[in-house]
């Protein structure tokens, strides 16, 4: 049912429903509040004496009166009183409270009251009549013109179109063995609590059935055919595969390397890992070696990269490596002309390609691979669950390789994850030198600007990072675009500077990347686009401008496109804030390189909430339930496991309601659709 079904509800209202993302009755029932008042201290009017936020059980004592006052404004005022004293109360602006208020009646009032010369009022209070009984009240999102009282008849209407029994996810038995409330009730509980032991169980039973639901789904995705490997790999060729690399692979490398092989060799069940390495740790590399293996074992691998650039410049990277040997090294992305996507796809088909490099081109319907064997994804935080899936069901139980620089939570890994292996590179490079960080305001920036010069004449490049102004942000923040044509015509006249940013096209974008890559530009001027995994060794200065603007773990990132060469490479912070909190994080970055403590302190100082607020892990939305809260995760493991047990066949009539409220929580948010 449409919400304008309702009584009061319009099409004008209808459409402002809509922005808070509420179309249906349905929809509206799980609008959960956001906030409650707790209506449940009462305060004598007589013991009020300073400003503050009360709630006063009292009696209005006249009929409300309205006055116009400046502006054509309307005042209404009364007077209320309980068994110790009495207060005003004043509304600005509002017609209807004069027929909302009966005078006689007691109600409770909740608002601010301000205590002055004048006098004491409560301003604006929200009401409700004693009778009504309730002493928690909710706050709902609100949106222009449309408020939470409104809202909150809207719900209280829906709520009453509920049948008298509810069809209930949770099987009554899973309910009765974790002492979790009916759905009904706790509908009934989560919007209008009786007190705050109802709120609780209400709130106790939706969140977990929301982290039961997810639990239950990123299952399904990760057992999605896992049976046993069809893929047979009898040879390891790593040290063939290691006698093609430039540089000596570290020990860190080779342990992941063998980690992979043995799980591909000697397991029946398809290889489920996580390579975790910081910045420039070479997980490429890692990969690379795994992939030819199983290559040379008669399969294809694929390599799923988030971004055009990347899976270009990985692109290039695979050519030259295998370029002596018999693998062939395909392209498939999004921004390839028509055709030649279609001659990528028909190679794979056939066999021709045994390599496929690739951006989300490589999971559409019609890619279709000969055998696919591995199927590797880079950045992994950068992919929904969903999307890896689909990548696995182009082949008959291929091997999964998932690399990350971004260290996660255990509890989420948990969910993300599950019974996923991990390697850990914990060491660079050794000819790696660790970046050095400093932070300057802007009235040193030419000082920064000849330190770049300089590094460029020693024949090295630069890249300088400033956020792009998107549409409604700030605009004390220069444009990309405007920043280098400055830069273009003062500084670095003489200077071939390039610039890239969110707004270019790709095959823009690329002619760019890879001219600096070739050394043609030295130096780039660009947006966060360059931020995941670009990888030009001969650059060693980075610039961020604005940097209060980044988060810890993204300028950690950035900074890791610099180092990667021999030279001694530079990370400069520019920010003019000098509040205190915004220098201690940026300070963070400067005392240190290890990513996983910079990712501890990112989260410490934004908490969880900021951290993946982002969803940068690629996991649906949740409505109710929080991803930091580690005990409700806990108990919904505890009860996905009691239900595998309990159901031996997940497809059972028992959990019919379930499997769809699984259905309905992937389709929510675009990327993470199951199909
Ligand atoms: P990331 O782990 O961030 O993906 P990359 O795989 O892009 O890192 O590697 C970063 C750079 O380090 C690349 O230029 C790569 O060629 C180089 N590299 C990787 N492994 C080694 C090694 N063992 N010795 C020297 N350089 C290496
Ligand atoms: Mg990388």
């Amino acid at each position: 049912m449409p919400v304008s079904s309702l009584s009061g509800i319009g099409a004008k209202r209808a459409e402002q429903f809509k922005k808070l993302g509420v179309s249906s009755v349905g929809e509206l029932i799980t609008f959960y509040p956001r906030a409650y008042e707790d209506w449940s201290n009462v305060e004598k009017i007589a013991n009020i004496t300073e400003s503050g936020t009360y709630c006063v059980k009292a009696v209005l004592a006249s009929p409300i009166s309205d006055s116009r006052i400046a502006g054509g404004r309307i005042l209404s005022k009364g007077s209320v009183y309980d068994d110790t004293g009495s207060i005003q109360i004043v509304f600005f602006n509002n017609r209807y409270i004069s027929s909302m208020l009966t005078y006689g009646i007691e109600y409770f009032f909740y608002g601010k009251i301000n205590c002055d010369n004048y006098g004491m009022q409560m301003v604006s209070p929200t009401f409700s009549p004693v009778s009504e009984g309730a002493r928690i009240h909710p706050i709902y999102r609100q949106t222009a013109g449309l408020n939470g009282r409104t809202v909150s008849n809207a719900v209280k209407q829906s709520l009453k179109l509920l049948p008298p029994v509810v069809n209930d996810p949770l099987p009554e038995q899973v309910r009765r063995a974790f002492g979790l409330t009916g759905l009904r009730e706790a509908l009934f509980g989560i919007h209008f609590p009786k007190d705050s032991d109802e709120l609780e169980s209400a709130r106790k039973r939706l969140v977990t059935e929301e982290l039961v639901v997810l639990n239950l789904g990123m299952r399904n995705l990760r057992s999605h055919g896992r049976g046993i490997s069809s893929v047979k790999i009898t040879r390891d060729h790593s040290e063939e595969f290691a006698s093609f690399l430039p540089f000596e692979l570290t020990g860190a490398q080779r342990r992941a390397i063998s980690d992979c092989v043995n799980d591909i060799k000697t397991k029946s069940v398809p290889m489920n890992r996580l390579v975790q390495g910081d910045v420039g740790s070479g997980k490429t590399a890692v990969a690379a070696s795994v992939c030819y293996t199983v290559i040379k074992n008669g399969y294809q691998a694929a390599f799923m990269a988030p971004t055009e650039i990347l899976a270009r410049q990985h692109f290039e990277t695979f050519k030259k490596l295998f370029e002596n040997t018999s693998v062939r090294v395909g392209l498939l992305t999004g921004a390839l002309k028509e055709s030649e996507k279609k001659r990528a796809r028909s190679e794979l088909e056939s066999g021709e390609i045994d390599l496929v490099v690739g951006t989300h081109a490589l999971i559409t319907d019609k890619t279709e691979f000969k055998n696919l064997g591995i199927a590797v994804t880079d950045e992994q935080h950068r992919f929904g669950v969903a999307q890896r899936a689909k990548l696995l069901s182009k082949g008959r139980n291929p091997h999964l390789l998932v690399m990350s620089a971004t260290p996660i939570p255990r509890t989420l890994g948990l969910i993300i994850f599950g019974d996923l292996d991990i390697s850990i590179i914990d060491e660079l490079p050794p000819s790696r030198k660790p970046v050095r960080t400093v932070l300057f305001d802007s009235s040193q920036r030419n000082r920064v600007f000849g330190f770049i010069k300089k590094e460029i004449a020693a024949g090295r490049q630069a890249y300088i990072v400033c956020p792009l102004v998107e549409e409604g942000e700030l605009d004390d923040v220069a444009s990309a675009e405007e920043y280098a044509a400055e830069l273009m015509l003062k500084q670095f006249r003489d200077i071939p500077v390039g610039v890239v940013h969110g707004q270019m096209k790709s095959d823009e974008k690329e002619a760019v990347m890879s001219r600096f890559a070739s050394g043609g530009l030295k130096l780039l001027v660009a947006t966060t686009v360059i931020e995941v995994g670009v990888d030009v060794p001969n650059a060693s200065v980075m610039v961020i401008e604005n940097a209060e603007r980044f988060g810890l773990s993204q300028l950690h990132q950035l900074r890791g496109r610099v180092g990667r060469g021999e030279a001694q490479s530079f990370c400069v912070l520019i920010s003019d804030h000098h509040n205190e909190l915004t220098r201690q994080r940026l300070e963070v970055l400067c005392s240190t390189n290890d990513g996983f403590r910079i990712a501890d302190e990112d989260l410490r100082m934004r908490g969880p909430g900021d951290f993946f607020g982002q969803r940068q892990h690629g996991l649906p939305q949740l409505s109710i339930a929080d991803f930091a809260d580690t005990k409700s995760l806990e108990l919904s493991q505890k009860i996905v496991d009691y239900i595998l047990f309990t159901y031996k066949d997940v497809r059972c009539d028992e959990l019919k309601l379930l499997n769809a409220e699984i259905e309905r929580l992937f389709e929510r948010g675009g990327q993470n659709t199951l199909n």
